[in-house]
Parts: structure tokens; C-alpha cells; sequence
């Protein structure tokens, strides 16, 4: 284990709600390192999704405030900090887009695993009765999946550490007799103690972090050699211009400027991804 570059290291994960137990595992497994949430640490102050409290900053910057400040009150050069972020758009599907970030003090190390994924779960839906709630809930799997209920005169009523059906009955009815004329609108909680289908997330982009630090530069021997990027512009198999399909991984330093190129195991892309045939 000792010649692992984080053996033995402790990195503090700045969360409120169980992220260090997501990287617990990964980072013992893989690294030697213990993954610790420091006390005293209200994350809550950089946004909420409740929407109490706005976010301002980008997901990656907020992450970097978060693991900075974990990383203060954990008295530790190494942290950590994920930042999700949902949205509907149109229609039904909720994109989910989450970012982990790494930061080695010591080496001057700043490194960010991200992925989006499709969430499970539905948007926020406005509802009228007890009875549309409990349908909502059941279909999320409320209550290990928490949820959101939002109401009152202004939206300012907000409930989101329910627990049982009884519990979101009785919230209901107190929302329906001081929400007159407004809709009350209920959502998934996707913080990650609430939402197993975003922990699982979590865990994966934590598996991926601790692989990278496992992975030194061929270059200047620093940990942290992963993926930095794609390049598109796979040939179409017809008229052989560049498309929008993705031709190559490229992976890269966090110290020095090496970088490599993966191509992808296709050589061509189909005619369908091709503005020059299928404009
Ligand atoms: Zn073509
Ligand atoms: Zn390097």
C-alpha cells in the first residue's frame, strides 16, 4: 500500500447528507484513503433544491467553495464535493447532471469526474388533493425516495423530511386549508440521503476518481491521469466528412500538459449523423 500516493490519506467530504459513506468504499478499496464528512459544515448556505436558498455560483465553482471549506474544517489537504443539478426542459425525462471534484492542496491538484444521466424519478408536478400526493410518492417510492411539498399563499410552506405516508397525509391537508387558489407542488428530494438513484451516481463518479488518483502521469508521475475530454468528428461511412459522433476519448495530467488520444472502436460513423448526406 505504501507506494500508493494517497495511503493512509484523509480526505474530507464536504456534505451534510451521508456523500462520505458514497466514497468510503472506492477510496479505501482502491487508494488506502479514508473519506471522512467534517463536523460543523452547513452546505446548505451555497443553494438548496428546496429553493430556499438560491444557487449563484456554477456547479463546478460551488463544488470548489464546498470542498474548500470541508477541507478547512476537516484540517486536511484533501477534499472533496459533488454538485448536482436536474432540469426538465420540455417534456418528461429529468436530465441529471453531476459533478465531483477532487482537490490534492499538496500537489496542487484540482480534478473533476462529471457525468449526466437520465433521472428515474419525475419532475415537480402540481397537485390538488391528499390523494394525487400519496399517488406521487407511491410511484417514486416514497418514503426511502423523499420528496418535496411546496405550498402556502406565497410558496413559502415548504416540507421535504417526511417520512411515512401518514406524515405526508396530514402535511397535505395542512398545505390544502393555508394554499387557497394556488397549486401545491410536489417534487422528488434528490439530496443524496433521500435519493438512492443519485447516490448510486455519486458512487460511480467516486469509483472513477479513486481510479484516476491510482493512475500516475506517465509524463511527471503525478497522480490524477483520467479523462479530460472527447473529440468529435467521426468520418461518415458515405462521403467520409467529419460528424458530430465522437471519434476519440482524450485523457490527460492535472499537472503537466501530456495528453493522450484513445480513438474509439468504431473508424466511421453512419450516414445518419451526417450533415453532408442527412442535413
Ligand atoms: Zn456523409
Ligand atoms: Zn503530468
Amino acid at each position: 500500500m505504501s507506494t500508493l500516493p494517497y495511503a493512509g490519506a484523509r480526505v474530507a467530504f464536504a456534505t451534510m447528507h451521508g456523500k462520505e459513506q458514497l466514497a468510503q468504499g472506492p477510496f479505501y478499496d482502491t487508494l488506502g484513503a479514508g473519506v471522512v464528512a467534517p463536523t460543523g459544515l452547513d452546505t446548505d448556505q451555497f443553494g438548496t433544491f428546496s429553493g430556499e436558498i438560491v444557487r449563484t455560483l456554477s456547479p463546478r465553482a460551488a463544488a470548489q467553495v464546498k470542498a474548500r471549506l470541508g477541507m478547512h474544517l476537516a484540517d486536511t489537504p484533501y477534499g472533496l464535493a459533488s454538485e448536482g443539478s436536474f432540469s426538465s426542459g420540455l417534456g418528461f425525462l429529468v436530465e441529471h447532471h453531476e459533478v465531483l471534484l477532487f482537490i490534492d492542496e499538496i500537489r496542487g491538484l484540482e480534478l473533476v469526474e462529471a457525468t449526466i444521466a437520465t433521472s428515474p424519478l419525475p419532475p415537480a408536478r402540481p397537485i390538488a388533493t391528499v390523494d394525487a400526493a400519496l399517488t406521487y410518492a407511491t410511484a417514486i417510492g416514497y418514503p426511502a425516495q423523499g420528496l418535496i411539498l411546496r405550498g402556502g399563499a406565497a410558496g413559502e410552506i415548504i416540507h421535504k423530511n417526511l417520512n411515512s405516508l401518514e406524515a405526508l397525509r396530514s402535511a397535505m391537508s395542512q398545505l390544502l386549508l393555508h394554499t387557497p387558489g394556488r397549486p401545491i407542488v410536489i417534487s422528488p428530494d434528490y439530496r443524496a440521503h433521500r435519493c438512492a438513484s443519485r447516490a448510486a451516481v455519486i458512487i460511480t463518479l467516486a469509483e472513477n476518481m479513486a481510479r484516476r488518483l491510482a493512475t500516475p502521469c506517465a509524463r511527471c508521475h503525478t497522480p490524477g491521469f483520467g479523462q479530460v475530454g472527447i473529440e468529435r468528428g467521426l468520418p461518415c461511412s458515405d462521403c467520409g466528412e467529419p460528424t458530430r459522433v465522437i471519434a476519440a476519448d482524450i485523457f490527460g495530467c492535472g499537472n503537466c500538459p501530456h495528453t493522450l488520444r484513445t480513438a474509439r472502436a468504431s473508424r466511421v460513423a453512419a450516414p445518419q449523423w451526417c450533415d453532408s448526406c442527412n442535413p
